[in-house]
């Protein structure tokens, strides 16, 4: 067993080039959701597929979520399975679509068009997630060339519309196809970590998504006793929120990074067309990411209360409204998945990894709500959705190792 991992192993830290390959071609597909103005992420699970089908991967599934919104009327989900020798499966998700550049004049050079510097690749969606997808890919095509049965089944997961709520992606998979995911199988989703591969996430928060709306009185902005300022009522409210919050829920938990819960005003609608009108109405909104302990009840409630005291000082209405809400999900931190990966990590990576809470949301919240253990872990830079976004060429390779070593331990995470 140990012989063919080694062979493994020493497979995968030689496909340099093949990673290249395999990052230039996903990146060209441009893989955009509707929500971001795009044509889905077809084309790239074509490829995929084809990819998968060239290397003798032959247990492949498309489970596709209808959406007219895109050309091919369906935002596809792929799941290809290559056995092993138990019946315990090692689960790997990937999702596929990618967000827009942005300014593009902040990009060094075109987004959708790998650039190479030594080990660094540069464009859109290298880093998220199409390292995943990479090191998932070069497992399965050195399993298929060494003509290899690991100890775990391998199991990988394709996934559409992660960047716009994984309803049309993960969540579809989930309703449409329970039965594949069995609560002793092992989840990791690459889509999180740290530029050493040092952090396995198996905490996230839970997002309480605020919408605060104040409502005055618009007037001409040169009779202002004839108003009530919505904007400067919603820029107190504000300043208030944000100290208010922070003041009411300062409880630490040290597992997470940031170890507090955060409350961070952020979306602001359009008002007034016109510099001469005093504005009648505002909106804002405050991304609210709780720790577990802090109950989403009690920090609506606080806002509520401090609404009601600005609102009453500027002669205003102004409601708190939940624009979205998403429970916190764990996996234990000595689940088998994250002892088997801090193994695998510190073999490969020389590091001794530590589970980590973060306020992000992956997938793996999903897999948790369904009693799924799941870790998120990479090694990656933290560049996904910047400008000039870029991905190692080597880390891809060696995260395929750390899968591979979880992959052929027959014994080590039972
Ligand atoms: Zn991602």
């Amino acid at each position: 067993m140990n012989q063919n991992l080694d062979r493994l192993l020493a497979g995968l830290a030689e496909r340099g080039e093949r990673v290249v390959e395999l990052q230039s071609a996903l990146t060209a597909c441009k893989a955009l959701g509707p929500d971001n103005g795009g044509r889905g992420e077809l084309d790239k699970v074509r490829r995929i597929t084809d990819w998968l089908t060239a290397c003798g991967v032959r247990d492949l599934r498309r489970m596709d979520a209808p959406d007219n919104r895109v050309p091919d009327g369906l935002r596809p989900n792929l799941i290809a399975r290559l056995s092993g020798t138990t019946s315990r499966t090692l689960w790997l998700f990937g999702h596929t679509d990618v967000v827009p550049p942005g300014d593009s004049a902040a990009w060094a050079s075109d987004p959708w068009q790998v650039r190479r510097e030594g080990d660094w690749l540069y464009g859109r969606g290298v880093e998220d997630n199409q390292q995943a997808i990479v090191s998932m890919l070069l497992l399965a095509e050195e399993l298929r060339r060494q003509n290899l049965t690991p100890a775990l089944g391998l199991g990988l997961v394709f996934m559409a519309d992660e960047e716009s709520g994984s309803d049309y992606g993960l969540a579809h998979v989930l309703e449409q196809a329970p039965e594949l995911f069995r609560p002793d199988d092992l989840y990791i989703v690459p889509d999180a970590g740290s530029p050493r591969g040092d952090l396995i996430e198996v905490a996230e928060k839970s997002q309480l998504w605020l919408k605060v709306r104040t409502t005055g009185a618009q007037c001409h902005a040169s009779t202002p006793h004839k108003g009530r300022n919505a904007f400067l009522a919603g820029a107190d409210m504000v300043l208030a929120c944000h100290q208010g919050l922070y003041e009411t829920f300062p409880q630490e938990d040290p597992l997470f990074k940031p170890s507090r819960s955060t409350f961070v005003p952020s979306k602001h609608d359009a008002n007034v067309p016109s510099v001469n009108i005093l504005p009648g109405s505002d909106v804002f909104y405050v991304d609210c990411r709780l720790l577990p302990e802090v109950s989403q009840e009690a920090v609506l409630a606080k806002a509520r209360e401090i609404a009601a005291r600005v609102a009453q000082r500027y002669g205003v209405e102004i409601s708190v409204d939940v624009e979205h809400a998403q429970a916190a999900s764990a996996a234990p931190a000595d689940s088998p998945v994250v002892l088997a990966l801090e193994q695998a990590v510190e073999r490969v990576y020389g590091v001794q990894p530590r589970p980590v809470g973060i306020g992000g949301a992956t997938v793996a919240a999903l897999l948790r709500r369904k009693g799924l253990p799941a870790a998120v872990w990479a090694c990656i830079q933290n560049t996904c959705h910047q400008p000039d976004e870029r991905a190692s060429v080597s880390a891809a390779c060696k995260d395929a190792q750390v899968f591979a070593h979880i992959l052929m331990q027959r014994d080590a995470h039972a």
